[in-house]
């Protein structure tokens, strides 16, 4: 099963800038070689699912419509570009809601998984690539592995003040879909070579 789980804003996005929302179509920006990237993971077979925390919503600062036309731009974009995202599952509740599905909870990647049948002991097998702590703390709490990506909110300064480490480091997306592709690969060697010198 390959499962990647993505962060959206300074992930497949621009990230808006400290406190603030993407809340229209036009805020919307794809970062540089994000498309390629989910191209790069739906071609190697992925089920890819966008997990985001957009409180913007439960505060009040935008509209679930508009969210869903924000939504609904970035799939078209994807789909032009021959990539596929199976699914978004954004959590909409403010902080204080004390929901189940706010990252670094993990309500959201447990509902990814049901979709495909899995349960949340298959998370160890996914990975999760996000450009923040909450984003990398969902991913360990969910039993993932992480990859945080320079591209969006936090950097490696930022980092030094976390309470997690995550098992990769990369510039963006793009890096983090093939470093992705190349351990899954080297990992399914290494199983083959394994079952060859057990006979
Ligand atoms: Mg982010």
């Amino acid at each position: 099963m390959n499962v990647v789980f993505l962060d959206r804003d300074g992930v497949i996005n621009e990230f808006p800038g400290n406190g603030l929302y993407v809340t229209t179509v036009k805020g919307f920006r794809f970062l540089p070689r994000a498309l390629e990237a989910l191209k790069l993971l739906t071609d190697a077979g992925y089920n890819i699912f966008v997990v985001s925390n957009q409180a913007g919503v439960g505060k009040g600062v935008y509209s679930r419509q508009k969210l869903d036309q924000i939504t609904a731009h970035m799939m078209k974009g994807v789909k032009a570009a021959g990539a596929c995202i199976n699914e978004v599952f954004y959590c909409t509740c403010k902080s204080s809601d004390g929901c189940n599905c706010r990252k670094p909870r993990v309500g959201n990647i447990v509902k990814a998984l049901a979709s495909l049948e899995k349960g949340i002991d298959d998370a160890r097998h996914a990975y999760f690539v996000g450009d923040t702590e909450i984003d990398i703390k969902a991913g360990k709490n969910a039993g993932c592995k992480t990859v945080f990506v320079l591209s969006g909110r936090e950097d490696r300064t930022y980092m030094k003040r976390w309470d997690v480490k995550p098992d990769f480091i990369r510039e963006d997306l793009y890096d983090a879909a093939t470093l992705i592709i190349n351990e899954d690969s080297s990992c399914s060697r290494d199983r083959r070579g394994g079952a060859h010198q057990s006979r």
